[in-house]
């Protein structure tokens, strides 16, 4: 049994234990401890008694410590990404790409985090010194999704850590296996800079968003409960940052290259089964290639293979769990009932007999008021749809309540120019979909989010910024006192 993880202990956790579940084989893959509140509260407590001399360390110091953390991923790559696959679905190859990716977010906070603790600033008379000065917030709360646990806690925890922050993290409920596998990889670090807690999101997490103690909540997941946790916060007017859902377009203009932009939009719809925040949800296509597009697009799509992430070979792994299936499902069919037309998939496939896997969709015929144009399909559905021109395509992909990613397929640099300035998303592609850079901010515009992860964007939210004044002659220069006339 994997246990909760505290100041450096592991505890079996307050609740009963739970199984963890394979979502290619319905089976468990082994059981956690589950936390309660008191845990969440022992958390808190630990990584408030870190903070102090976390904070203090030597630069040089933390720095090691942080790429040790980075060593330890690397070291242990294929077991990390083998136990991803096993409680996310995902596709193994996928997974040793993100342990390791994981580790360079670790790398690169822990050698930027050595650049600058702010700046010294022109004073407004001599004698004076001000400075801008970058401090720690104290504790952190890193409160992850399910589809990519370990990456999505890397972009947090390392920016955290290498501030000079301590940690309670909290896994997503169908998949702390590898995140409780951790205390591993961080038990180099002194008691209590980081802690795992598991449990359910609505008590140990909002326990979490609740506690005064908690100065910031670092959050990835859906739209809604990213809602909920920025009114909690503003009880104790809390640091919050948060990555949520999208509904990101893809745009492809005549001039583009069809095959690339059709390899694309199959490649960034069907992900990780389309369980990714910056999946491609919606393709606006010009009119003049919308049909050899949308064929080209059905026949990569009906070549692909369905089954397990453990075996390479897969293209299209299995989706978290049924519940999330059938949400999905419920899109497709309403779209259909409403006059849409399937090109491809739209049903649960016979084949492999177990897992939650949905076959990939592609659906044409589709007005932009649908659920499927509108709400954040987290599932593997392409919607196409054609579009008169550039302008159009512009104005449909704006007029969305999220804005996290998008794609423009074109060779024409003046239309590149255009959509780089005005499309609403955080995360601009031009010819190739999906694409983080760990020195490249990541988040997202309107309802997708708050604040940026990646870059030095990413390092700057966990810090609190001090203005100093120093009067360095001890001559106060302020009018009013007599003393200084
Ligand atoms: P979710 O339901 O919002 O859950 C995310 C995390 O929040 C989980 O750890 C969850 O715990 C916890 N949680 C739930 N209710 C809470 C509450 N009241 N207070 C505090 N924490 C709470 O999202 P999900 O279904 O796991 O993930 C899918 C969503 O994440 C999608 O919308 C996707 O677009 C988004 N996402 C965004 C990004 C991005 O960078 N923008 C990246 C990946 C995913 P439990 O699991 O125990 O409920
Ligand atoms: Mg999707």
């Amino acid at each position: 049994m994997r246990q909760l993880w505290i100041y450096g202990q592991s505890y079996a956790g307050s609740d009963r234990a739970r199984p963890v579940i394979d979502p290619a084989t319905e089976q468990a893959i082994g059981e956690v401890g589950w936390g309660t509140m008191e845990d969440a509260e022992q958390a808190v407590a630990a990584a408030k008694a870190a903070f102090p001399g976390w904070r203090k360390l030597p630069a040089p110091d933390r720095t090691a410590m942080l790429h040790e953390v980075a060593r330890k991923l690397r070291a242990n790559l294929e077991q990390i990404a083998t136990e991803l696959t096993l409680e996310t679905g995902r596709a193994i190859a996928k997974n040793c790409g993100y342990v390791e990716w994981s580790a360079q977010a670790f790398d690169y906070y822990a050698q930027i985090s050595r650049n600058t603790r702010g700046r010294v600033i022109p004073s407004p008379e001599a004698g004076q010194l001000s400075m801008v000065l970058k401090v720690p917030l104290g504790v952190v709360a890193a409160i992850v999704p399910w589809n990519y646990p370990l990456l999505l806690l890397a972009w947090k925890a390392a920016p955290a850590l290498a501030a000079g922050n301590t940690l309670v993290i909290k896994p997503a409920g169908f998949t702390p296996w590898t995140t409780l596998g951790l205390s591993r990889i961080f038990d180099h670090l002194p008691p209590g800079v980081v802690n795992i807690v598991s449990g359910s999101g609505s008590r140990v997490g909002d326990y979490l968003v609740t506690h005064p103690d908690v100065r910031m909540i670092a959050f990835t997941g859906s739209t809604e409960v990213g809602q909920q946790i920025m009114r909690k916060a503003a009880d104790d007017i809390k640091h919050v940052h948060l990555e949520l859902g999208g509904k990101d377009p893809l745009i492809v203009l005549a001039d583009a290259d069809l095959e690339a932009a059709a390899r694309a939009a199959v490649w960034g719809g069907f992900l990780n089964a389309g369980q990714v925040c910056t999946s491609v949800e919606r393709v606006y296509v010009e009119q003049s290639i919308y049909e050899p597009f949308s064929e080209r697009v059905v026949d990569i799509t009906q070549k692909l293979l369905v089954g397990p992430g453990i075996d390479p070979e897969n293209e299209v792994t299995p989706m978290i769990r049924p519940s999330e299936r059938a949400a999905v499902d419920q899109q497709v069919q309403a779209a259909v009932a409403a006059g849409a037309e399937l090109l491809s998939g739209g049903f649960i496939p016979d084949r492999p007999a177990k897992g939650y896997y949905y076959a990939p969709t592609v659906l044409v015929g589709v007005a932009e008021h649908m659920a499927v144009m509108q709400e954040e399909t987290f599932g593997p559905v392409l919607p196409i749809a054609p579009v008169q021109d550039f302008d159009e395509a512009l104005a449909r992909a704006n007029a969305s309540r999220y804005g996290l990613g998008a794609t423009l397929f074109t060779n024409d640099p003046k239309k590149v120019l255009q959509y780089m300035e005005e499309i609403e998303a955080g995360n601009v592609w031009i010819n190739d979909p999906l694409i983080d850079n760990v020195a490249g901010p990541f988040g997202g515009m309107k309802r997708s989010g708050l604040g940026r992860e990646l870059g030095e964007e990413g390092l700057e939210d966990f810090y609190e910024t001090k203005h100093v004044h120093w009067e360095v002659e001890g001559r106060m220069k302020s009018w009013w006192y007599p003393w200084t006339e």
